[in-house]
């Protein structure tokens, strides 16, 4: 059993000098009086008043969580305090009230929390669909919300996709950023063009709707086609409209290699010229020759910090990133219009091309580094990386990227990080966790583990195991922390009046079971998990129950009109 620091329960240096200092401010008298007014006032309240109810004896609840060791997701050190859950909220009994609840469980030796927010998820499609909607791999993860939109891809009528989300419910909470991507594609299609005045104008009222329909802010996905295909200038104007309604810029930044210092600074420059938050997806350097580079972006961005700018970045824990083999080997240029252009590039410029993939696979160790993770034409490749596949078929790697890439793509997986690298970005106080994958069912593919274990890996690997950041810390990066980012202001802390969204967990089980040879995986040892006060897991096994629903962004643009 890990034992949790007690809570410091000693005055703050600041509040004893400031008490010390009105002592001296105010002469004897003052003090006496103010003293017997407050005497007179605290009578007033506990004594006299027949107005003011008194705390019943017996509270009723609905589940009671008793004896739990509690990390309540502010980063604060864990303590022993009983949670109760009434109407779908939270309510934290006092010490000397008799609690009945309809359902008690006995939390001795779990740690109870609040639930997991991923803030960077692309089940845009899986969470609509009935097969998948109850999203299996996030809740055994202890996931209570899901951010979808991310990486500029996703839905852009934000009110229809809430609207069928609360419809046909969900396993978890959803919350959506409006996508760049789909945005772009609504007005230009994919092709690499600048916008007119008209046409960024069309964009940026359709940014004015998915705003005042609950967007909680604009993502981008500047690898990807066609999202990268906008100049810092035109992210700008848009992003403007994002602000107005205070919402956030999130962004998959242009370079996450040797380009990364670059990528973060216009990021920042984006959100300081919009004036609104920045966010960093997937925050991380790629490849070796940019390994180490991390640490200079992680400066780069504390020193804006400093000034008070809000920027945060997310990551998952890992040391392999995953995409499409297309984003992975050319640059977007080369994608433009999708699929079918690309494929017909590929045969006419060849070799202009080649060169480029070449290139990219020698950064991935020869191809050694990238690992095919769905590829229907072969499934006997999927899980062996282009180094061995160009091996046992005695062909080249650069050959083995072709044929892939004329039939239609795959997704892979990449080994590009350093694993000193990934813990010096755990470190930082302002980087939440966050899967970067989407709901899955088991299956012949090989996809990034990421999927099915980044929120136990983190608590059992990282904090438990390694002890590269505390318990608390861990929580409060997928909990507390998310939550503040997208100023979600009733979830992501057990504290009184919250939406019932919980996670009890065994900290000796908690395992993220999903790995690269084997990632169809359910992470074990979340014994209790409840989303909206109704369980989603109970004694480990998921109760399939779709609780979740839309979470809608508050506008004070909106309010204000
Ligand atoms: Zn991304």
């Amino acid at each position: 059993m890990h034992v949790f620091p007690c809570r410091n329960s000693t005055i703050p240096f600041s509040t004893v000098e400031s008490l010390n200092q009105f002592f001296r401010k105010h002469s004897a008298t003052t003090v006496a009086n103010l003293i017997l007014f407050v005497f007179s006032s605290v009578q007033l309240v506990y004594g006299q008043d027949p107005q003011v109810p008194a705390v019943p004896d017996t509270i009723s609840v609905d589940v009671h969580l008793r004896g739990g060791t509690v990390i309540d997701g502010s980063g604060d050190a864990a303590r022993q305090i009983d949670v109760t859950i009434k109407d779908g909220k939270l309510l934290f009994p006092s010490s000397d009230q008799k609690i009945n609840a309809s359902w008690e469980i006995d939390c001795k030796g779990l740690v109870v929390c609040p639930g997991f927010i991923d803030l960077h998820n692309h089940s845009d499609g899986e969470i609509e669909n009935a097969q998948t909607r109850a999203a299996m791999n996030y809740v055994t993860q202890g996931c209570t919300t899901l951010v979808t939109g991310n990486c500029g891809s996703g839905p852009i009528k934000v009110d229809a996709y809430y609207e069928h989300i609360d419809k046909y419910g969900a396993g978890t909470n959803v919350a959506h950023l409006l996508p760049q991507g789909g945005l772009r594609k609504a007005v230009l299609d994919s092709s690499r063009v600048e916008p007119t005045e008209s046409q960024l104008d069309e964009m940026q009222k359709l940014a004015e709707k998915a705003m005042q329909d609950g967007a909680w802010g604009m993502s981008t996905g500047l690898i990807y086609v066609p999202s990268s295909y906008a100049s810092t200038e035109e992210l700008t104007t848009i992003a403007k409209v994002v602000a107005a309604h205070n919402g956030i810029y999130v962004s998959h930044i242009r370079g996450e290699g040797t380009t990364l210092l670059e990528s973060v600074a216009e990021a920042m420059r984006i959100g300081r010229d919009a004036k609104l938050p920045v966010h960093i997806s997937h925050f991380k350097a790629a490849g070796r020759s940019a390994w180490g580079l991390v640490r200079e972006a992680t400066q780069q961005i504390e020193a804006q910090r400093a000034k008070g700018y809000k920027i945060t970045a997310d990551q998952y824990p890992y040391i392999a990133s995953s995409t499409s083999l297309g984003a992975t080997v050319l640059p977007s240029w080369a994608r433009e219009g999708g699929g079918k252009q690309l494929r017909a590039r590929l045969i006419s410029d060849r070799d202009e091309l080649e060169p480029l993939i070449r290139k990219s696979l020698k950064r991935a160790d020869d191809g050694a580094a990238i690992r095919l993770a769905r590829y229907n034409p072969k499934p006997a490749w999927i899980g062996k990386d282009l180094a061995t596949i160009a091996k046992q078929n005695d062909t080249t790697v650069v050959d083995v990227a072709f044929e892939v890439l004329l039939n239609g793509g795959a997704s892979v997986v990449k080994f590009s990080m350093n694993e000193q690298d990934v813990r010096h970005v755990m470190h930082r106080a302002w980087v939440a966790t966050a899967s970067d994958g989407g709901v899955k069912v088991p299956g012949p593919t090989k996809p990034h583990p990421r999927n099915y274990g980044t929120f136990p890996r983190k608590i059992a690997h990282y904090a438990l195991k390694e002890n590269v950041i505390t318990l608390e810390q861990a929580i409060f990066s997928m909990t507390g922390l998310p939550a503040r980012i997208l100023s979600l202001k009733d979830r992501g802390l057990l504290k009184p009046g919250m939406h019932a969204d919980i996670a009890v967990f065994d900290p000796e089980t908690i395992k993220a079971n999903a790995t690269f040879d084997q990632p169809h995986q359910y992470a074990t040892g979340i014994q209790f998990l409840f989303v909206n006060g109704q369980a989603t897991i109970v004694d480990g096994r998921p109760t399939g129950a779709l609780p979740g629903r839309s979470l809608k962004h508050v506008s004070t643009k909106a309010v204000s009109e």
